[in-house]
């Protein structure tokens, strides 16, 4: 068997740590670079990388995908920070490029995915639904990149089957009270000490309540997303927003 020829850019960072033990552990894949703030991306090259992974930081991110784009490498990408425009910019890149493949996952946990697609598919059957997001207090954000995210994809299901505005009395309120508004849906968000990163979308109708809920307690629950994505962005050429796009979700 062949191994996919891997490097990871922001090596020596948590993520790019972890991601390189993953990748060393996984006998279907072979860590070729480590690549951290200082040193020559000419590795991505001189290796023979064939995927290179990217957890570095949002200003440094589209330097990199540039060149490993040019250059014949699929990338996989956990940066944050992306909107329309960087993304019409590395599609501009990939269509000089058709082989190369590029998978930007806002979230590598596969349980963070299905919770966002779970919540989705099901905010078509209730009449309300909103959204609470509970993190350590160091988070700079808020409401969470992953809460934001799940709000525009119900958002998406309700209008896909004409819901119509959700039931809400309140007429005095003190500001935040009832969350920040994201497409149709309330986010609340908490922030306290012992938390990691943890996502509740309560559903609710008339008699009965769902609640969908998914923690994440260690960044090691990232790798196995990684690794999905890092064995078929190859095969998957062009950009590929969003990491439910490599699982079976029928
Ligand atoms: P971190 O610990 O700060 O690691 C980033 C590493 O990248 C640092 O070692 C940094 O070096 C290095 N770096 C910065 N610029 C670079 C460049 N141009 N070339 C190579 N290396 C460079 O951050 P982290 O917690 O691992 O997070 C990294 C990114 O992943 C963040 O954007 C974070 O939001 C994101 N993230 C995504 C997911 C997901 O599931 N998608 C999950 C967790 C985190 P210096 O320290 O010297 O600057």
């Amino acid at each position: 068997m062949s191994q996919i020829k891997v490097a990871v850019l922001g090596s020596k960072g948590r993520m790019g740590a972890q991601a390189c033990k993953t990748i060393s552990d996984a006998p279907d894949l072979e860590l070729v670079a480590q690549i951290d703030l200082g040193d020559s991306l000419d590795l991505l090259i001189s290796t023979g990388a064939q995927v290179v992974i990217d957890f570095t930081h949002p200003d440094a991110v589209m330097g990199n995908l540039e060149f490993a784009i040019k250059n014949g490498v699929s990338v996989v990408v956990g940066t944050t920070g992306f909107d329309e425009k960087k993304l019409a910019l590395i599609t501009q890149w990939l269509n000089a490029a058709p082989k190369v493949g590029a998978l930007i996952a806002p979230n590598f946990g596969l349980g963070a995915v299905l919770m966002m697609q779970f919540a989705a598919k099901a905010s078509k059957y209730f009449e309300s639904v909103e959204i609470v997001e509970l993190h350590h207090p160091n988070k700079v954000d808020a409401p969470s990149g992953t809460a934001a995210r799940t709000a525009e994809l119900i958002t998406e299901a309700r209008a896909s089957v004409k819901k119509q505005a959700m039931p809400d009395a309140t007429s005095t309120s003190l500001e935040g009270a009832r969350g920040a508004l994201v497409g149709d849906v309330r986010i609340h968000s908490v922030r306290l000490r012992g938390l990691v990163a943890h996502q509740e979308v309560i559903l609710g109708d008339i008699g009965e309540t769902l609640s969908i809920r998914h923690d994440s307690i260690d960044r090691t629950g990232f790798m196995p997303g990684v690794l999905l994505a890092v064995r078929n962005v190859l095969t998957h050429p062009g950009l590929t927003f969003g990491l439910e796009h490599f699982m079976d979700l029928n």
